[in-house]
């Protein structure tokens, strides 16, 4: 095992004096490229992983944060997808039980057949996890409903049914598992971007062209197996390979709104399972604030800061009045962020919100292993079943999987319950103690959020936080949870992390105005598509 601490001068110089070709290279640092080079370090490989802009700017930072079997998949009646998630939540809570965390849900139900109907669903949901249950569903009456959840509306309501499944913070997840993969010897790097493969003379793919964002210096990097896991962008990186090939994926966005805790009290979450139109609607706490999401909506293109459509924001807002005693306006979201599912093409007719969330494992012929759709739950199983893939495409020499009993950075058997930096588990202590070296680093930077300046020093000191955005989107989540306050500090952020970057004024003022159009996506009505 190596230093715990994320370096990017340490893995550029290490990619640097590599001489020989990597095992695997893989693109793409989301939920899916990460489980990768973590699954494939520690079976003993030499990984390195590439990912353009930060660990997590895509998709993987914006899911509705639930490790969850899927109520909505037994709908559509996959059981297979929903027992092997049910059994990878397991895992994953065993995994880092500092940030996956049982979470009870409530259905509201309008009548005595909903609360059959919805009922007896969670009975087969609670079989299928069979050893791996959460908690055990049970119909409750009205009074009960509205006690678990003081801001539900009770007009309507007829009782309900709660359930359990997971919860945890993805971007947080994402970085421990980066940390992990680099114990076990994998080399990552963020601000690295593929712009082109390099083939053999047979065609077979030897390797990448790589550029270094911040600096433009271009690498090229020779590998035995190339690892496409570029989530809504793989097709891009599959024309690399081949300009021909038809686009496996349908893009569907789904933007959720955050609201302040007081419209949302308590700790049990609730889902809509059906919607007028048809769709799934959660509302859960995270954070001490409430999560509102999500829409289905077919996109065309896939980019990094996709907007949220008007309507989309009017639809989770009206939802929400259904719901919640306190109607929210525009005026009390406090941000708003989009994700984009890759969701592999079935038959053309087929609606987004229809579309297989299995994932896909796809060899071209040239060697390139495109692995893509699926979801946070079952990155795990994902990861395995891919690098399973390489090791027989490349005829590598790999022991067997290692991640089913693995524990991630920062695991701590009982992590502080009420503490709202509990999430770094076994890693706040060495944050507690850069506070007991230099008592400044524990101020609190502003009064919503809890963020000290000791948090920005350790993101850039031990998980490769590069930019303002990094800190205040992925390390924390900041402009996640409430979009001014995040600009509101973005100076003091630059000033923090400049002294210890060695970066001068020019960088912070370049910094904030950066993270000042990022941000723009994810203040309500700045940044409606
Ligand atoms: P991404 O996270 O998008 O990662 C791909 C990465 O590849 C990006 O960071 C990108 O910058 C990089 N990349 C692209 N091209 C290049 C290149 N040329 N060079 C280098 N890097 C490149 N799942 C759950 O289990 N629970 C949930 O509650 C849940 N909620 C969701 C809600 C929404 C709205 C959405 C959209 C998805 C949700 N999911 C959920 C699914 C889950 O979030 C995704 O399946 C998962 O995050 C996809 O991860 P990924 O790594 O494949 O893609």
């Amino acid at each position: 095992m190596t230093s715990t601490a994320l370096s990017r001068a340490g893995s550029i110089e290490r990619m640097r004096q590599r001489t020989t070709p990597w095992d695997i290279v893989v693109i793409g640092g989301g939920a899916t490229g990460v489980g990768v080079a973590m699954d494939a370090a520690s079976r003993g490989l030499d990984v390195l992983l590439v990912e353009q802009s930060d660990f997590g700017k895509g998709t993987s930072s914006r899911s509705t944060k639930l490790v969850h079997g899927g109520v909505r998949y037994l709908r559509q009646g996959n059981i297979t997808l929903v027992r092997d998630a049910l059994r990878e939540r397991t895992l994953l809570r065993d995994n880092a039980p500092h940030l996956v965390h049982d979470l009870a849900f409530l259905i509201p139900c309008h009548n005595l057949w909903q609360r059959f109907f919805y009922g007896i669903g969670l009975k087969v949901y609670d079989f299928l996890a069979a050893g791996n249950n959460f908690g055990r569903s049970h119909s409750v009456s009205t009074d009960d409903a509205v006690r678990v959840l003081p801001g539900l509306r009770r007009d309507g309501i007829r009782g309900g049914v709660i359930y359990h499944d997971g919860q945890f913070d993805d971007a947080r997840l994402l970085l421990n598992m980066a940390q992990t993969a680099h114990q076990h010897g994998a080399c990552l790097l963020n601000y690295m971007a593929v712009t082109d493969l390099t083939k053999s003379d047979d065609g077979s793919v030897t390797g990448v062209t790589a550029i270094d964002q911040e600096t433009n210096e271009e690498f090229h990097i020779k590998c035995r197996c190339l690892i496409n896991a570029a989530g809504p962008f793989c097709d891009s990186v599959r024309r690399m390979d081949d300009a021909t090939c038809e686009s496996m994926l349908a893009h569907s966005q789904g933007v959720h709104l955050v609201l302040p805790g007081a419209f949302f009290p308590g700790d049990t979450a609730m889902i809509v399972p059906k919607t007028p139109d048809g769709r799934v609607i959660f509302i859960i706490p995270w954070h001490g604030h409430a999560l509102v999401g999500t829409t289905d909506t077919p996109i065309t293109n896939a980019t990094l800061e996709p907007a949220p459509q008007a309507d989309e924001i009017q639809f989770l807002l009206n939802m929400s009045a259904a719901y919640l005693s306190k109607a929210p306006r525009i005026d009390d979201v406090l941000s708003i962020f989009t994700g984009i599912r890759p969701l592999v093409k079935g038959d053309k007719s087929a609606r987004t919100a229809s579309l297989s969330r299995d994932h896909v494992i796809r060899v071209s012929s040239s060697g390139l292993i495109t692995i893509t759709g699926g979801k946070w739950t079952t990155v795990r199983k994902m990861a395995e079943d891919c690098v399973n893939r390489a090791v027989k495409e490349a005829n590598l020499n790999s022991a067997n999987c290692k991640t089913k009993s693995m524990r991630l950075h920062g695991f701590m058997e009982s992590p502080p319950v009420n503490d709202p930096r509990g999430f770094y588990g076994a890693d706040l202590s060495a944050i507690t103690e850069l506070e007991a070296e230099n008592q400044e680093l524990s101020v609190p930077m502003c009064k919503s959020l809890s963020i000290r300046k000791s948090d920005i020093v350790w993101a850039v000191r031990n998980e490769m936080a590069r930019t303002v955005e990094d800190v205040l989107a992925r390390r924390t989540r900041a402009l996640f949870l409430d979009s001014a306050a995040a600009l509101q500090i973005a100076p003091d952020v630059a000033a923090v992390m400049a002294a210890e970057l060695g970066q001068d004024d020019t960088w912070c003022r370049e910094q904030c105005e950066r993270f000042k159009s990022v941000a723009a996506h994810y203040v309500p009505q700045q940044g409606i598509a």
